[in-house]
């Protein structure tokens, strides 16, 4: 059973000393993953991060978490869409993997993902197959590859980057293959969050729209309409998601579990 924390100062119960941190999708100079990541790093939290085509991106980020914050960053190639290579990435069957590297894993941050434009009438089979393999098999992936380590130490927290394209269906873009890897990724941390309640926790974050650049190929008009279909006026930075990752990893949220925390900047309560 997951225990009260026996921490009574908030302070204590957000602190990350001593925890091991794995986030996924830590290679861009201003996403979710890096920012989860500082997050993560200013309350104490060793980390290896990962990156898939931009080693340059995770090797700076590496280095400037450990710089900054002094704790232990390493970065990793991993591509999620492979279980082979997540699998990899934690276990301690090679000696630079982040078991044999960091003794364990408190936390895993599923974050690394990719959109296309993929209608289902215009968008060909391989589009589809590729956003589903990342964002959906490529989150399971992740939960299979710490589940079992999770399940030895008895504790855990599995948070997983979803979106507010899980809620709803994003237009006039058409994503659908996007929404639905989203929308499987919440339902995948419910049914986890029972899978796996005697000993870890698992719950999502959907940003809503986020200036990373990820959107960046997505035509400005298209881009504006959104923007002014925000309540708050504007795009979110990643910066305002960084406490909601470090709150899920972290002790304070040590009954929470199957939830989803939606930043949005109010698009989903119109
Ligand atoms: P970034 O481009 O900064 O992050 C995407 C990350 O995913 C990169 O580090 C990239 O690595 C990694 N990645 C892509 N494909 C793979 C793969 N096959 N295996 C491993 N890593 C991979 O953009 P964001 O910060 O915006 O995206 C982070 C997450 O947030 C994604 O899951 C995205 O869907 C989600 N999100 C973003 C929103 C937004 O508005 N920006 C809104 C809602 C959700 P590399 O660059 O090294 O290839």
């Amino acid at each position: 059973m997951i225990e009260i924390p026996k921490a009574e100062s908030l302070l204590e119960m957000f602190s990350l000393k001593g925890k091991v941190v794995i986030v996924t999708g830590a290679s861009g100079p201003r996403g979710m993953g890096i920012e989860a990541a500082r997050g993560c790093a200013e309350m104490g939290a060793d980390l290896a991060i990962t990156y898939a085509s931009r080693p340059e991106g995770g090797e700076k980020n590496a280095k400037e978490l450990a710089e900054k914050y002094g704790v232990k960053v390493k970065a990793y190639k991993c591509d999620v869409g492979s279980f082979e290579s997540v699998d990899t990435l934690v276990k301690d069957s090679k000696d630079t993997q982040v078991i044999k590297e960091f003794g364990k894993v408190d936390a895993f941050i599923a974050n690394a993902g990719r959109t296309a434009d993929s209608g289902i009438l215009e968008g060909s089979v391989e589009a589809w197959n590729e956003v589903i393999q990342t964002d959906l098999n490529g989150t399971f992936h992740c939960a299979k590859a710490v589940g079992a380590h999770f399940k030895e130490r008895g504790t855990g927290s599995l948070v997983i980057t979803a979106s507010m394209s899980g809620h709803i269906a994003n237009f006039p873009q058409e994503q659908t293959s996007y929404n639905v890897a989203k929308a499987g990724c919440i339902h995948m941390a419910k049914s986890l969050a029972n899978e796996w309640r005697d000993f870890a926790r698992v719950n999502t974050i959907s940003p809503g729209y986020i200036d990373t650049g990820l959107s960046d190929f997505v035509a400005k008009e298209t881009q504006d309409l959104w923007k002014s279909m925000i309540p708050m006026g504007r795009n979110g930075d990643a910066k305002e998601l960084k406490g909601a990752y470090v709150y899920l990893v972290s002790d304070a949220s040590t009954y929470t579990t199957g939830s989803d925390i939606l930043i949005d900047g109010g698009y989903c309560a119109r």
